[in-house]
């Protein structure tokens, strides 16, 4: 598949983006409730999303970096994900929530899910994904927050990449 920004047709605005954003960021407010919480952003897809998103918390918040990759120059994952760095502080006794730019097969977050709980003894662990592709679910996981449920499309912008490319968008948009 080849993208060209010409060909983009929009599915979320900015402006939709960022509401959609504050719903969520108030939904996260009322369920720390001032408590301390530790942000794992999955480089480089959440990127955006994280950054918008933790402006609108309200309680002390840290933020860590991971990254990982399952796409290459595809459009359709390789069902392997590579942890390419995923070096974490000591995060026992946090509150620690995964932000991710889209759940698609699952597989990324069951690994992410999968690899806190075996490394830490955290607080509490939520899962938080601007997209959600249900459709496309390969294994049993749903993320606790989402922004939006999109059906089986490939999309690019805020973050999301094709081959690297479109990360910049303001908005989120498919190939028509
Ligand atoms: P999963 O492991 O759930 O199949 O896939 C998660 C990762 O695949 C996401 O973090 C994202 O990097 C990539 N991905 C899944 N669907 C899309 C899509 O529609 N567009 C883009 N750009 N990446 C996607």
């Amino acid at each position: 598949m080849d993208i060209k920004i010409e060909n983009l047709k929009v599915l979320f605005d900015e402006n939709r983006l960022q509401t959609r954003i504050i719903e969520l960021a108030n939904e996260l407010n009322n369920l720390y409730k001032g408590e301390e919480v530790t942000v794992v952003c999955v480089l480089k897809g959440a990127v955006m999303f994280a950054v918008d998103l933790i402006k609108s918390l309200n309680m002390p918040v840290k933020i860590e970096f991971i990254r990982l990759s399952s796409y290459g120059s595809s459009v359709t994952t390789s069902g392997k994900v590579n942890a390419v760095d995923i070096r974490l502080p000591d995060l026992n006794g946090k509150n620690v929530l995964i932000i991710e730019d889209i759940v698609d097969t699952g597989l990324t977050a069951k690994f992410l899910l999968d690899f806190m709980n075996c490394n830490f003894n955290v607080k509490s662990l939520k899962f938080c994904s601007l997209l959600d592709k249900k459709v496309s679910r390969k294994v049993d996981i749903q993320p606790d927050y989402y922004g939006f449920e999109i059906d089986d499309k490939f999309v690019v912008g805020y973050g999301l990449d094709y081959d690297g490319y479109f990360r910049n968008l303001r908005y989120i948009g498919y190939k028509e």
